[in-house]
């Protein structure tokens, strides 16, 4: 009976279904996460291709369940936004990273974090608000800040220009995440104020094989290089994938073949290699 109720929890933090107790059973345990820190980030470093330096990092939030061992982000964050607690963690997301940035600075680390913001955080009215209180409470360069947001969420112009432009102004640095995958008018491109594309993982993944996916990455990359942005490729997991990155000019990657998502005493190691 124990294996079923954990089985059908299971099924709970995986979709959202219909049993009002285990959902309520999912608030609780959720509200008292952050009091509990439950909540951790871990960080992936960001590398030059041309010569696999240490570039900066992406913040991915784990959660510590006392029940379930630990949660990935696509297990709960759906859950989180539709209980309308991505306020909450938002917040507690960027002041984590934010935190972060000062201590590996005190330690005499310069290192850029970018986080993922949620599109539901992204709606937020004080978003940019918050950004800022969180820049000045722990007295770090704005432009140490990224943010990840998705093609979906900058792609509708009219909403996300406001925040985008006051974001910019600011000195945080955008991102476009997965990029590739959403919906392409590719128009909002040229218009917003944003830094960078992250290439989806799905392109990387076979970018070796066959000449399509290599084809659709010289285009993005040319494209991106052209506007100006910088183009960071994820998953890269081969010697090889990094090989074909490099030969057609990707700026940075991400992935398993240089490193995975990292404690942060764990990233304390790469910046000892950098400074070694
Ligand atoms: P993402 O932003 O596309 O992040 C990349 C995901 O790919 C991460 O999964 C990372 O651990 C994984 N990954 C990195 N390198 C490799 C590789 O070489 N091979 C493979 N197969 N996977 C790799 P993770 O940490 O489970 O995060 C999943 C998604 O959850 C993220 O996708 C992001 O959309 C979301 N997420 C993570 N942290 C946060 C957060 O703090 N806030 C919000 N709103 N979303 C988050
Ligand atoms: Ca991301
Ligand atoms: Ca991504
Ligand atoms: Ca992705």
């Amino acid at each position: 009976a124990k294996q079923s109720m954990k089985a059908q929890k299971y099924a709970l933090y995986s979709n959202s279904c219909e049993n009002q107790p285990l959902m309520m059973r999912m608030f609780n345990d959720l509200n008292k996460a952050i009091a509990n820190n439950e909540f951790f980030l871990l960080y992936q470093p960001k590398h030059s291709v041309l010569n696999g330096e240490l570039r900066g990092s992406e913040a991915l939030i784990r959660w510590r369940h006392p029940e379930f061992d630990v949660l990935s982000p696509d297990r709960f964050i759906p859950i989180v936004e539709e209980f309308g607690m991505m306020n909450t963690l938002g917040r507690w997301i960027i002041r984590e990273a934010c935190s972060q940035i000062r201590e590996w600075m005190d330690n005499g680390n310069i290192c850029r974090i970018s986080i993922n913001l949620s599109a539901r955080q992204f709606q937020m009215d004080n978003i940019v608000d918050i950004v800022k209180e969180e820049i000045e409470r722990a007295r770090i360069e704005p432009g140490l800040l990224g943010l990840e947001i998705t093609e979906s969420m900058a792609m509708d112009i009219e909403k996300s220009m406001n925040t985008l432009s006051n974001l910019h102004q600011l000195g945080v640095l955008i991102s476009i995440d997965d990029f590739g995958t959403g919906y392409s008018s590719l128009n909002y491109l040229k218009r917003l104020p944003i830094h960078e594309l992250k290439i989806d993982r799905s392109f990387i993944r076979d970018i070796e094989e066959g000449e399509g996916d290599k084809a659709i990455v010289t285009a993005i990359v040319a494209l991106a290089h052209n506007l100006r942005l910088k183009v960071v490729a994820e998953g890269v997991e081969t010697a090889g994938q990094l090989q074909v990155l490099k030969q057609i000019g990707c700026d940075e990657a991400q992935g398993y073949y240089f490193n995975k998502p990292l404690t942060p005493g764990e990233f304390e190691l790469c910046f000892k290699a950098v400074n070694a």
